[in-house]
């Protein structure tokens, strides 16, 4: 069958809920994938960043196997080889006390809600239904009901509601409005390091910093969401590290996995996740052993083949790269890692034809919003791949 073919019962036959670009993949290796014309890309989105170790990476696909070969689910009704070595790695490497495994990231958004308000009633001391959680303007946590009612991206709630209740939003970046808006209600501040899908958005020098302390002194439970922000992506294991602190609750998912399965977790410094009690949480899949064989093959190859060092060195060569390039159409560059937002002045035409020539270039990447296109390919580039990306931007900028 041809692109077209493919593209076509596509149209026909499911929800028309994402515009993807019309490439159709049937191969990937590394930082690249292939179509089914046969014809080559460097993919510069990574899956939103859950194939930072890079398309189909052998060892990860050798566990998936061997384990699929010998279990794949238990549910929680009884235990697993697996579990407990996957909980005792991503402590040690997080340095967190406590993990509860679920499996896409939003399932992990709407389980640290359920446990911070359930610490805020019974251990905080907040009246019965009465729990605040604070978040900030231009989130995105997932798509879940509970969490398109905080966002304020219009296109992610209308028509959705009526939503929960119990959510305060904020200004992303002011830690004095933080401050402000907390009560003797709060319960949890959900933020995420650097805003990836509202463009890349870096909150100023210290930001993190000033909101661990102020939780602290008002008993509020810093959650940070680091679906996209973690495991390397920004030079660092989490980002919290470039700020030199620990959240009292940590959010991963996407690269956990390397791409090849759904697997997130809560991790947890606190007391929090103690007052979850049998019956109260769970997922039927959540901790499967070969989610957890995967997840752990995942980190230690993310930390072993020197994923992380890479990522902040090559993000540093990538955003001065892309420095270099002067065109009038570009309004600004900011990144941190190999998380790299370019946005465009709005006269330049939207960030959507440019994804489109790049790609007729042979370069995969997405706009996130109108007139901001998102740089985060596979950690495993290395700088000549990069300079390929940098001359393929350079010229469609320049508009050949
Ligand atoms: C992708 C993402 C999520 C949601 O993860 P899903 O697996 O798509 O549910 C939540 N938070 C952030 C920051 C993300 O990037």
């Amino acid at each position: 069958m041809e692109t077209q073919q493919y593209i076509h019962i596509e149209d026909q036959l499911g929800a028309h809920n994402y515009k993807p670009l019309d490439v159709v993949l049937n191969r990937g290796k590394g930082i690249w994938v292939w179509d089914v014309e046969g014809r080559k890309y460097l993919d510069c989105l990574s899956s939103y960043s859950a194939v930072n170790q890079g398309h189909c990476h052998p060892e990860i696909q050798r566990a998936m196997v061997a384990q699929a070969e010998k279990l794949t689910l238990t549910s929680r009704a009884f235990r697993n080889d697996q579990l407990g070595l996957f909980y005792q790695e991503i402590c040690e490497l997080t340095n967190s006390h406590k993990v509860l495994p679920m499996n896409s990231g939003a399932e992990a958004v709407e389980t640290v809600i359920k446990a911070v308000r359930k610490w805020g009633y019974q251990i905080k001391g907040v009246p019965e239904s009465q729990a605040e959680v604070i978040v900030c303007a231009n989130n995105f946590h997932g798509r879940t009901i509970t969490i398109v009612g905080f966002s304020t991206d219009e296109s992610s709630r209308e028509g959705f509601g009526p939503f929960t209740p119990g959510f305060k939003i904020i200004p992303f970046g002011d830690a004095k409005l933080l401050k402000e808006a907390i009560t003797p209600n709060t319960v949890g501040f959900l933020v995420e390091p650097i805003q990836g899908e509202a463009g890349v958005i870096i909150p100023p020098e210290g930001y993190l910093k000033e909101v661990k302390q102020i939780c602290r002194q008002n008993n509020v439970m810093l959650i940070l969401d680091e679906i996209q922000t973690g495991l390397g992506r920004t030079g660092k294991l989490l980002a919290e590290e470039h700020d030199g602190i620990e959240a009292d609750l940590t959010l991963i998912g996407k690269a956990l996995s390397g791409g090849f399965y759904p697997v997130s977790a809560v991790l947890s410094n606190s007391e929090v996740m103690d007052v979850l009690k049998p019956g109260e949480h769970g997922s039927t899949f959540g901790g499967n052993p070969l989610a957890c064989a995967v997840a752990r093959t995942a980190l230690k190859v993310l930390v072993e083949e020197g994923m992380i060092e890479n990522a902040a060195l090559m993000g540093t060569y990538f955003l001065e790269g892309l420095k270099q390039i002067k065109s009038p159409l570009i309004k600004e560059i900011r990144g941190k890692g190999l998380l790299i937002g370019l946005e465009f002045f709005s006269e330049a035409g939207g960030a959507r034809s440019y994804c489109e020539k790049l790609m007729e270039k042979g370069l995969l990447c997405k706009e996130t919003h109108d007139n901001i296109i998102r740089f985060a390919p596979p950690l495993v580039i290395v700088k000549d791949e990069i300079d390929w990306v940098l001359e393929r931007i350079a010229t469609v900028l320049n508009g050949d």
